[in-house]
């Protein structure tokens, strides 16, 4: 038996802890798994395109466990009622391949996503940070702004969207968490939106090289975080600002960053810092309280891997996890065709594979 979150069960979850004490424990592990980084098989993700949109297999192993995320991007899906941003995985045994986990990760994405952003923040954004300015404001910017709010210390929110609606959604779902020392203002564009910011976040989603942000807007001392441009032809950012000669660029995985972060816009020797060169020492932070950090987010598979083996605990810390037959067990794994003969799949799980896997999952749960 496999174990299963799907959209009940990731609600029931992180219900139980609230999403800020969720996204900060996830992006402990995050941080954990960082600083381990040479122990992960690493590859830019595997993506193919379409004039709409992108659909991405993003896999990763430390050798104990093996995880994948299948994930989407389809920017003009909202007009359909469709989200733009979907996404299911799952985490294996390594030893044996056999799935341990299958989880969605559409909610996990904006969670995990939020939880890398203040992550990188955490370590680039001047520490007196206070003001945020939120461009684009869909389905990832409630998270977004959870985690700057609790992890960072972010009080004021300024919102900016071509979708008046969507600003205003997000300007009611923050005032609905109930946190009356939270300034949130709307804005008439990005440029009035990000006056005043020591942090800027870009979500937006547009299949093309947009400019959300040029030059003039930004000022010393910026936190930069540009979540949205996470492919090829899709950047948020002008490219003058990643060549200002105050800015620094960090990014998560280079050679997948290369081809679709903000940096596929700059030559390939163009100077950027991984976040785990951050996290060991090897390559300095923030260098003054003026310089302009950017942190170039496109989404890397050791963050869901992070993710999934967090789900994986929690759902088990917090009661009976929920289980779907999703592979036989077999008193004699030679007859799979067995199986479909006794016509019975629950006939076929004998109690020496219930154990097997009983005693495997608890020697990798073992803290
Ligand atoms: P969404 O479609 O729900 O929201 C995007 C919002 O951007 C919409 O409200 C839209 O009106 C707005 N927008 C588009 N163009 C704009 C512009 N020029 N100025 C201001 N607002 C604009 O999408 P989402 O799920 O919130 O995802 C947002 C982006 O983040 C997507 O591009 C997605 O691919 C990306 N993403 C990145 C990561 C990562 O790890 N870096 C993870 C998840 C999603």
């Amino acid at each position: 038996m496999v174990e299963y979150i799907g959209i009940e069960g990731i609600q029931r979850i992180v219900g139980r802890i609230g999403p800020a004490a969720f996204i900060e424990g996830l992006a402990a592990e995050i941080e954990t798994d960082y600083r381990r980084w040479s122990e992960f098989d690493k590859s830019a993700r595997h993506a193919i395109h379409s004039p709409g949109g992108v659909i991405e297999l993003m896999p990763t192993s430390d050798g104990q466990m093996y995880s994948f995320k299948y994930v989407n991007g389809h920017p003009k899906n909202t007009a359909k009622g469709l989200l733009t941003v979907t996404a299911f995985g799952v985490l294996a045994d390594v030893e044996t391949g056999y799935p341990l986990l299958l989880s969605e990760l559409t909610v996990t994405t904006a969670l995990r996503t939020a939880a890398m952003s203040a992550l990188a923040a955490r370590w680039l954004a001047r520490p007196d940070s206070r003001v945020m300015a939120l461009i684009g404001n869909g389905a990832q910017s409630e998270f977004q702004a959870i985690a700057f709010a609790h992890m960072l210390g972010i009080r004021a929110f300024r919102l900016y969207d071509v979708d008046g609606q969507a600003m205003k959604k997000l300007a009611r779902n923050l005032q609905g968490l109930g946190r009356h020392d939270l300034q949130v203002t709307l804005h008439c564009s990005a440029a009035e939106a990000v006056e005043g910011a020591d942090i800027v976040t870009t979500v937006t989603a547009d299949k093309r090289n947009a400019t959300i942000l040029t030059p003039g807007m930004i000022a010393p001392g910026m936190h930069l975080n540009a979540v949205g441009g996470d492919c090829p032809g899709k950047t948020e950012l002008h490219a003058d600002i990643l060549r200002r000669p105050d800015a620094r660029v960090f990014v998560e995985y280079e050679p997948q960053s290369r081809v679709e972060g903000e940096i596929q816009q700059m030559p390939a020797d163009f100077a950027v810092t991984e976040f785990a060169q951050l996290l060991s020492g090897a390559a300095p932070g923030r260098a003054s309280p003026a310089e302009v950090t950017i942190f170039d987010s496109v989404g890397f598979a050791l963050e869901d891997y992070s993710a999934l083996r967090y789900l994986y605990k929690l759902q088990r810390q917090q009661g009976q996890p929920h289980k779907i037959d999703l592979i036989p067990h077999l008193e004699n794994p030679k007859n799979l065709f067995g199986l479909l003969a006794a016509g019975n799949p629950s006939a076929a799980i004998t109690k020496a594979a219930a154990r097997l896997a009983k005693s495997r999952t608890a020697e990798l749960t073992a803290p």
